[in-house]
């Protein structure tokens, strides 16, 4: 373990931010990570639990006590093997991941958890550093070649553990860059892309190749995958977005988060935005902006409508505010309900919870404001409140009510696989193989709307699946 007495001797402390006024300047990452000092501290907090609650916690069930202990140790290569032993991008989740490991570390119970994020992203920032992070070329090659469509971290993760199996490996993409989510949802103040440049180099040297450019359904067929290739992994994800069905949705200051924030990082990426995009190009400069929906998508346009100088930041939500804390004792060690304020809330915008829109108010032909009502909520039924019918401006109104599930036109009209009724891709968290032969599913795809460290664990389990279908039998871990 870190230092038996440690969690008694040592406050947990959080890595910190930027000032606001500064970090607003940019759209470069903010946070100011720990020194190896402190974070030596950090990590001789954990206490080696008999029965490691935040090993269940983290999806790819990393092996955090072990990697804690190692770097209390001073010994931060070993650390990394442990860490890169279950998850093959610790940057990104280091980052980016809410981290449910530390809502269900011991120490939560009844004082403040270890700083497992800030740890494994310190181990792996760390390990580039230095130069420890090598291509895994597989010694040799089975002969077997497998699709992967899709590069978010699902196929990512895939297209990485079956390359290291010794599979020919091809990721199709149909944006311009890899990524997924990472790259064009996910704003580089939360996590640079260079970090995703990085893994791809990493992974063509293990022999993945990646086809940009390519949607499979429409620029490249289905069929002819099924054809040439030994197997085919469907790594799309959930990118159906909820849209608002009220009177004035139409119009063109309604629109939704995706588009705002890929714009935004293709303009960080130095990409001329309005050539890109379909309907223009789209900012939220000296706007009144209402973003609707309390969630991360909703939080991020918060953040980018703030760094773009919006004139005013409001984001509603249709659930009623949680609670400031949670009961520990009910919900431990599980993922609380709770209010969580991010950092983008912290840099202003007012919020405001069980607001329903009914209308967007129009003027000249365009936005000008935004009609609502307050809600109250009985169980799962909401019910109007009388009188408490109120107005917002609003020049731009950005949609981030969450995902439906994936697209059904192209891909998966063509590959004909069986569907859940979530509307996702029906498979099991066994074989994650679909209905149709030799074909499977994994990440958002198969699951709906959920995190990148799930997507990382689903990629890795479905490699394993396809890896076993393939050769009869598996050395990957799931
Ligand atoms: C704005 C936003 C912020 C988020 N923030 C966080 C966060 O902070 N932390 C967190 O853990 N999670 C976050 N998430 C959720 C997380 O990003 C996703 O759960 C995760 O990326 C899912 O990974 P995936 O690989 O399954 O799918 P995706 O990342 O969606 O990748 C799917 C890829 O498949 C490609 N594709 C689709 N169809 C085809 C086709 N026919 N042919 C070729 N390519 C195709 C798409 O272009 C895309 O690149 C956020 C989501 C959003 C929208
Ligand atoms: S991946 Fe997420 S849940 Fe797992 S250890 Fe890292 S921060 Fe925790």
């Amino acid at each position: 373990m870190g230092k038996e007495t440690g969690f008694l001797e040592f406050e947990r402390e959080e890595r910190t931010y930027a000032d606001p006024q500064e970090r607003l300047k940019h759209y470069k990452e903010f946070v100011v990570p720990h020194d190896e000092a402190a974070l030596q501290k950090q990590a001789a907090r954990c206490m080696n639990c008999g029965i490691p609650y935040c090993h269940n916690g983290c999806p790819v069930n990393n092996i955090i006590p072990d990697w804690n202990h190692l770097v209390y140790e001073d010994d931060w290569r070993n650390a990394l093997e442990v860490l890169h032993s279950t998850n093959n991008f610790p940057e990104f989740t280091g980052r980016i991941c809410p981290a449910p490991c530390e809502a269900a570390c011991t120490l939560n119970i009844v004082d403040a958890p270890v700083t497992i994020k800030s740890i494994e992203c310190a181990i792996i920032d760390r390990g580039f550093k230095e130069g420890w992070v090598k291509p895994q070329v597989p010694e040799k090659q089975t002969g077997k070649s497998v699709a992967v469509i899709g590069s978010g971290p699902a196929g990512l993760a895939c297209a990485q553990q079956l390359a290291r199996a010794g599979h020919a490996v091809t990721v199709f993409e149909k944006s311009d860059r890899i990524g997924g989510l990472l790259r064009y949802g996910i704003p580089d103040f939360k996590m640079e892309k260079h970090l995703i440049n990085r893994r791809a180099v990493q992974m063509e040297a293990e022999g993945v190749q990646f086809k940009t450019g390519a949607e499979v359904g429409v620029e490249v067929s289905f069929a002819a995958l099924k054809e040439n290739f030994d197997a085919v992994v469907l790594a799309g994800g959930a990118e159906d977005a909820r849209k608002l069905d009220v009177p004035g949705a139409e119009l063109p200051g309604v629109r939704l988060a995706m588009e705002f924030l890929t714009q935004q990082n293709k303009r960080n990426a130095g990409d001329d935005e309005v050539r890109a995009a379909p309907r223009g190009s789209l900012t939220a400069t000296g706007k009144d902006v209402i973003v609707i929906g309390g969630g991360d998508t909703g939080s991020d346009c918060v953040g980018t409508s703030n760094r773009q100088g919006a004139k005013s930041v409001t984001q509603l939500e249709i659930m009623p505010k949680p609670p400031e804390k949670e009961d520990k004792l009910m919900t431990w060690p599980n993922w609380p309900m709770k209010l969580r304020t991010s950092s983008s809330h912290e840099e202003g915008a007012d919020r405001d919870w069980a607001v329903l829109a009914k209308r967007v108010i129009e003027e000249g032909g365009d936005v000008s404001g935004l009609e609502c009502v307050r809600i109250e909520w009985e169980g799962r039924e909401m019910k109007e409140v009388a009188g408490s019918e109120f107005i917002l401006p609003a020049d731009l109104i950005l949609l981030a009510m969450g995902f439906t599930g994936p697209l059904k036109r192209g891909l998966l009209d063509r590959a004909g696989v069986e569907l859940c009724e979530r509307g996702n891709v029906k498979a099991d968290e066994r074989r994650y193989a679909t209905s149709e032969p030799n074909v499977y599913a994994c990440g958002d795809m198969r699951r709906g709307q959920s995190l990148v460290v799930w997507a990382i664990r689903e990629g890795r389990q479905a490699a394993r699946a396809v890896d076993e279908a393939l050769m009869g039998k598996s050395e990957l871990p799931r």
